[in-house]
């Protein structure tokens, strides 16, 4: 451990909490998790796909090889409208691997943090605490304390929001802003950060019929639109609904909701064979929930950062948000890791420039990131005409999806890796990645 005195708290033990647990753990710097749930690791929520940005921290930790045993790769996207037309295929994942070398999986949420926790030996298990909901914080001169429902608190230098979409640290950073006279109004994010356009059910299956493992589908059209993506045992579903209105406030729904949600769209098609109501009827799990979307303006204030959903949330139709907040923390943990002064105490103007460098070099890119899943969502529910004519006529065609993957390809390329990580045994595509400027020996 860290012969420095810099101690971060983590709120919160999701995907991106405990990818940044590992990059500390990596950089030599201490830290807690703190995580409302039971369980670090819980078996619930949606599955994920994992694209070659993400993939590269685990390939850089040495995880690949694992993740690959409890994840499947993806191939072909086949597309449907909601009558069972064919659209065309998408060879976006193709292309991934084409240029990057390794192909986009799709994993149980449970899957993934269950092999990021493993990463890490029983003395930094030790400070992960469960069944710990964050109620407020405070900050001093020198550190910051967060204060648990339980009664108990926890003081270290800074704090990481990891705490998702609805973000406690969100919202106490925007008091501590707002009581403080001097803080400019520019520094001060709005209460509600995110519009919500749609919202999503989505539901866990066994594989059956003619879903094959790595099948990917997709079934557009007006108001809705369904992602298969499909696992070796599993398969899950997200269907994305367009609401009447778009709004600011927080929307909880119900087994009711559930239920005419699926008397709405269960007899659409995933495949030639399989409609939602076979998924549904065998569901493992499902859940109706809100599909925010938006940037926070702000991602720090004085000794308090953000990071994933906590600082930005995207619609899921590209796969990106939570490969997004796993970049943030690679980012993050590299300004970290310039500052953190072993041995002595690492000052308030060294963490303000951190945080500071942290957003400006993520930003610009979660933006576009962000902009890119809601044009995805907006073509595959056909928001308005234009949107249906190019995924009906445009996006099928395969010249313009090689457009389309060559143009990000140099983007994905300088994915941004830990600094003082070696990185071996990297796949290497068409385009190579961008490697960093040379390893910085860190740890005391
Ligand atoms: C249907 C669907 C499909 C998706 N598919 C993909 C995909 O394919 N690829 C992709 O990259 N992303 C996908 N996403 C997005 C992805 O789920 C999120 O980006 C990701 O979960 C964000 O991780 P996080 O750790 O920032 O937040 P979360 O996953 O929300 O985790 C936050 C954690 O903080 C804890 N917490 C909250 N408040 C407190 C508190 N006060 N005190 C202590 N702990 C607290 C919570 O219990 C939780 O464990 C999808 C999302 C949905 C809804």
């Amino acid at each position: 451990m860290s012969s420095s005195s810099f101690k971060v708290i983590i709120v919160g033990g999701g995907p991106v909490g405990l990818t940044a647990a590992n990059a500390l753990h990596q950089a030599g710097i201490d830290f807690v998790i703190l995580e409302s749930r039971p369980n670090i690791v819980i078996d619930a929520g949606s599955n994920l796909v994992l694209l070659p940005m993400g993939l590269r921290f685990l390939a850089q930790l040495g995880l690949l090889e694992v993740f690959n045993n409890v994840s499947s790769p993806l191939g072909k996207i086949k597309r449907f409208d909601h009558v069972g037309n064919n659209l065309g295929d998408a060879n976006f994942f193709i292309h991934h691997k084409e240029n990057h070398g390794i192909a986009p999986r799709v994993v149980s949420r449970h899957a993934l943090t269950q092999v990021l926790y493993d990463a890490l030996p029983a003395s930094a298990h030790a400070r992960m605490h469960p069944n710990k909901k964050v109620r407020s914080i405070a900050t001093t001169p020198s550190s910051a304390t967060v204060h648990c429902a339980d009664g108990t608190s926890y003081t270290g230098t800074i704090i990481i929001g990891a705490d998702g979409a609805h973000s406690l640290i969100r919202s106490q950073m925007r008091s501590l802003a707002l009581a403080n006279p001097s803080t400019p109004p520019s520094l001060v994010n709005d209460d509600h950060p995110f519009l919500t356009t749609y919202r999503s059910l989505w539901i866990r299956f066994p594989t059956q019929s003619d879903l094959l493992p790595g099948d990917a589908n997709e079934t557009h059209g007006a108001d809705l639109a369904i992602q298969t993506f499909v696992g070796e045992e599993t398969s899950v579903i997200g269907m994305y609904e367009r609401l009447p209105q778009p709004t600011a406030e927080r929307l909880r729904f119900g087994p009711k909701d559930e239920e005419e949600f699926i008397s709405r769209w269960g007899k659409l098609p995933l495949s030639e064979k399989v409609t939602v109501q076979d998924a549904y009827d065998s569901k493992v799990q499902s859940g109706l929930v809100s599909l925010e979307e938006g940037v926070v303006s702000n991602w720090s204030y004085g000794r308090i950062v953000l990071v994933g959903d906590a600082a930005h949330k995207f619609t899921p139709s590209t796969g990106a948000g939570c490969n997004n907040g796993m970049v943030d923390v690679v980012v993050l943990a590299n300004e970290l890791a310039r500052v953190v002064k072993q041995g002595g105490e690492t000052g308030m103007e060294d963490i303000t420039a951190a945080f500071g460098k942290y957003q400006e070099k993520r930003f610009e890119t979660v933006v576009e990131g962000c902009k890119g899943a809601g044009q995805a969502t907006a073509m595959a529910t056909w928001k308005s005409g234009v949107f249906k004519f190019v995924d009906l006529h445009v996006i099928g065609s395969k010249r313009v999806q090689r457009f389309f993957m060559e143009r990000a390809a140099p983007g994905i390329a300088a994915t941004p890796a830990l600094e003082f990580v070696e990185e071996a045994g990297l796949p290497e595509g068409r385009v190579p990645w961008l490697k960093s400027q040379g390893l910085r020996a860190i740890k005391a």
